[in-house]
């Protein structure tokens, strides 16, 4: 039977990307196959000229069937958030930008759109520690880091440090001193916290700024800089992770509309609203059977000899798990195992000491690094977005006054008991102030004092997905929220927080409306690489054991591969991206030599 592509690529996230760009480079003609929508600024300021502003919805118009194009949730107040919860991508709202999933002991937050996790995430773009991949068993060298760092400059652009308020070309943003004010707030008072904190804890807390995927004004740079090249910059918006109004972050969707889709001989096509149920292995490779939600959700079929998995942790294993109960797909029984939370956690410091203005600058900008209780612990600032900031403020505050009264009621005990007096003013209301200043505040108002943490560390990547009624299911066969390393990231968080002068409030679902319950943004795991397939789902190229062979085995099906987050084994502790494209390139390389 004739093969309509030489390759199918399934997800056009960081792995996606990755395999696309290098199968159009040795020729292949390949079809991309994207569950979600393009999502575009509205904006249209920047120098470029009208026909050049917004290429991609005049390009999009002219597709047969056209591309649905959406644009990022706004208005940026209390508003907006309206517009946020419409994004969510749900059984009905099948365009949605956001995919959060529901399990028992933890939810987690993906992207659906063209560009996948670029789309909303916070642009961080690190390496792990070395001791944390050989920890995992993950084999990736410096050459593998090299080559990703290369791959992300030629095609999407240079990573920049955003650790101030404005830009300053040519400085060195890590150790500013006479002009120390200019640091964005956050960032400042998390470098000073993790000073404090390093006394009282007796361990090193470094601070560092981030490497982000945006753009920064920089006229010195020999070529102009990014800035000067597409007439944008990073305006300190504070709204990465809801989309970008003035196009400053390098998206997978505008990769793959400059380098590959705009022009047709580079041979790629891309079939948006296409959600992969199920692949089946035929004569000299593979078919794909996806909905076709551009029409009707009709089911179709599509074939070529070499598949590429790149849907995500919980998209690649979803179809893996159905591939094998439903077409026979023959698979590991570890398929699902070495789901890693990452050691995700969030949480706040509520009436910090000094201003944090926790709306402005992008999402994260700078990084404490530590090790406790021998697992890796790294602790980033984050920005609330003004639509959040009215919802945040009050939720907080609800959780922090009852926090609160816990306290009193335990200082009144113990005055009781004749253990230590109270403070007589914590018996007193707060009067109001005639010039009530928390009256209508702006949204930037509402954050000024809250700091946000966003927290990775070593978990023990114990969980396990299965298919029950034809959906994913997530668990544990123990408390998750319970494991060693959320204890650690809670000590260091809680000695921060009173390093901020402010109060610890853990994220609500995990304390105040929910009990224990993770909120996960980095799923890694669930098609863990091995060194065989007594161990793992795919070898460390890549490449899908063949659970057909005995236990044990280092056989493959040939033409497929798993080039995306769902292979890596476990935890790297830090914002997984550049390990995702690194590991993805050693993949794809070798299956295109
Ligand atoms: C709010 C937020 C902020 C983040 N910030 C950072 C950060 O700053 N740095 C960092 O390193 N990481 C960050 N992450 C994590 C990062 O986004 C992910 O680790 C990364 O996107 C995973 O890459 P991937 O290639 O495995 O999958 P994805 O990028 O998730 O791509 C998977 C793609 O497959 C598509 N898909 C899924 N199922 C199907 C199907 N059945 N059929 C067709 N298509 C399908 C999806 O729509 C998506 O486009 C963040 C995540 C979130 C949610
Ligand atoms: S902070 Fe604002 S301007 Fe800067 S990248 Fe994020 S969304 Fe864009």
């Amino acid at each position: 039977m004739p093969f309509n592509f030489d390759a199918i690529v399934i997800g056009t996230g960081f792995g996606g990307t990755v395999a696309a760009t290098r199968l159009a480079q040795k020729g292949k003609k390949v079809l991309m196959l994207e569950r979600g929508t393009w999502w575009v600024t509205p904006s249209k300021l920047g120098k470029a000229p009208p026909s050049t502003r917004d290429p991609i919805p005049v390009w999009a118009k002219k597709q047969t069937p056209q591309h649905p194009v959406q644009y990022w949730t706004r208005p940026d107040h209390r508003q907006g958030l309206g517009n946020f919860f419409s994004a969510v991508r749900s059984g009905v709202n099948k365009d949605g930008l956001y995919q959060y999933s529901m399990f028992k002991q933890a939810d987690i937050l993906t992207a659906s759109g063209v560009g996948g996790g670029s789309l909303i995430y916070s642009n961080v773009t690190v390496r792990p520690e070395a001791e944390v991949l050989q920890g995992i068993g993950l084999n990736l060298a410096d050459a593998d880091y090299q080559a990703a760092y290369k791959w992300m400059e030629e095609n999407r652009g240079r990573l920049n440090h955003i650790v101030t308020k404005i830009p300053l070309p040519g400085r060195d943003v890590t150790n500013l001193t006479t002009d120390d004010y200019l640091y964005l707030d956050r960032a400042r008072v998390l470098r000073d916290a993790a000073k404090l904190s390093e006394g009282k804890l007796g361990i090193k807390l470094p601070w560092k700024p981030l490497d982000l995927s945006l753009i920064e004004y920089d006229p010195h740079r020999p070529d102009g800089g990014d800035a000067a090249k597409v007439g944008t910059f990073c305006q300190r918006q504070g709204r990465c992770i809801l989309g970008c109004l003035p196009s400053a972050r390098h998206t997978f969707s505008k990769t793959l509309y400059t380098k590959l889709l705009f022009d047709p001989a580079k041979g790629v096509a891309l079939s948006p609203l296409a959600e992969v149920r199920e692949i089946r292995q035929i004569a000299g490779g593979y078919e794909v059977t996806y909905r076709d939600h551009r029409d009707d959700g009709d089911k179709k079929t599509v074939s070529a000899p070499m598949v590429f998995l790149c849907a995500g942790t919980l998209g690649t294993t979803e179809i893996l798990l159905r591939s094998r109960e439903r077409g026979g797909l023959k698979l590991t029984d570890k398929l699902g195992t070495h789901f890693s939370t990452n050691g995700d956690f969030g949480a706040f410091v509520v009436g910090t000491t000094k201003p944090v203005h926790s709306s402005v600058g992008p999402i994260n900008t700078c990084q404490v690094s530590t090790k406790m209780g021998g697992l890796h612990i790294k602790v980033e600032d984050s920005a609330v977005p003004e639509m959040f900031a009215a919802v945040t403020s009050a939720t907080l505050n609800v959780l922090d006054n009852f926090a609160q009264r816990e306290m009193l009621k335990m200082k009144m005990k113990n005055a009781f008991l004749g253990i230590a007096m109270p403070d007589l003013q914590d018996f007193f209301p707060k009067l109001p102030d005639t010039h009530d200043p928390e009256r209508n505040q702006t949204e930037g108002e509402m954050v000024s004092n809250i700091f946000f943490f966003n927290v990775m560390g070593q978990d023990d990547a114990s969980g396990k997905f299965t298919l029950k009624n034809d959906r994913l299911d997530l668990d544990w066969d123990k408390k998750i929220g319970e494991t060693p390393v959320f204890q650690q990231i809670e000590t260091l968080l809680k000695s921060l927080a009173e390093s901020m002068g402010g109060r610890y409030v853990p994220f609500p679902l995990w304390k105040g409306l929910g009990n224990k319950k993770l909120v996960i943004t980095h799923p890694l795991g669930g098609c863990p690489i091995a060194p065989t397939s007594f161990d793992g789902v795919v070898d460390e190229l890549g490449r899908v054991f063949d659970g057909s062979k005995p236990k044990g085995s280092t056989d493959v099906l040939p033409g497929l591969f798993v080039v995306d987050g769902s292979s890596l084994p476990g935890a790297v502790a830090t914002n997984p991206t550049l390990t995702i494209a690194a590991q993805a390139l050693k993949a794809v390389n070798a299956a295109l030599p």
